[in-house]
């Protein structure tokens, strides 16, 4: 067992996966269940993108149903995690003098919630979420990364959730699951080399990386969690992608997870 904690990108897609078992919610379980518990965890979600960087400090973060037009038992469903305002303190620390806001408004989105109701399914494990800046380019998601990279050492998994490839103008809503587009399929590919490569700089620049990205990221919020867990990345660490799949053919489902198994 490592004393560096793994960061993880997870690929969260459709929010029913909250409620449903497939190969994307195994996959998840299985994280769960097959690394230390951690001490908390702080999650970065697509679902967070705000014109501030702030840090959830509430005791008993409430659990958020941000979405439209699903079943009403999603909406009934609770991720009790405590909070974690001394891990809250720690990161606003760690990212000085970086203004930091203490929220006590927000609480766990279903980027968080639908993949940790899985991962860690007795919401035993606190949870603080962090936001993502909207006024900020990639490259600073990525540095923040960097600097919050020592809490993996502290204990705590950093957890970010969005999707490699996230396109809803082109998603198969309640079709049958067609083969992913091919620019999806390359898309993906081409970040997963880069990823190998630890090419960083060309996957913060992905703007630059022409048609395929541009389908791939219409709107930068499922992508930018992902620079957060790179910017974690530590010369000697693994590099695997514990889920794969693209569904509705075009939500890339990768995960990335950087550091130990
Ligand atoms: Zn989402």
């Amino acid at each position: 067992m490592s004393d560096i904690f793994p960061a993880i990108f997870f690929g969260h897609g459709n929010p029913m996966n909250a409620l449903q078992t497939n190969l994307y919610t195994d996959a998840w379980r299985r994280i769960g269940t097959c690394m230390p518990k951690p001490r908390a965890i702080l999650a970065i979600s697509a679902h967070w993108s705000v014109p501030i960087t702030a840090v959830t400090v509430s005791t008993a973060p409430r659990t958020i149903h941000d979405f439209g037009g699903f079943p009403p038992e999603l909406y009934q469903v609770q991720y009790p995690a405590p909070g974690d305002p001394a891990l809250a303190a720690r990161v606003h620390q760690m990212l000085a003098p970086l203004p930091v806001a203490f929220d006590d408004s927000w609480g766990l989105d279903h980027g968080t919630w639908s993949v940790l109701k899985h991962a860690y399914p007795h919401a035993d494990v606190p949870v603080v979420q962090l936001s993502m800046n909207d006024a900020q380019p990639a490259a600073a998601h990525f540095e923040i990364g960097q600097r919050i990279a020592g809490l993996r050492s502290e204990g705590v998994l950093i957890m970010g959730s969005g999707n490699l490839v996230h396109n809803l103008h082109t998603y198969a809503w309640g079709r049958h699951m067609p083969e992913p587009y091919d620019w999806a399929t390359r898309f993906e590919n081409t970040a997963r080399n880069l990823m190998i490569a630890r090419d960083h700089a060309t996957l913060i620049d992905y703007e630059s990386l022409g048609r395929d990205a541009m389908l791939s990221i219409p709107t930068p919020e499922h992508y930018l969690p992902l620079l957060y867990v790179l910017g974690t990345r530590q010369p000697s660490d693994a590099l695997t992608f514990p889920v794969e799949g693209v569904d509705g053919g075009s939500i890339s489902m990768l995960s990335v997870q950087i550091g130990a198994q």
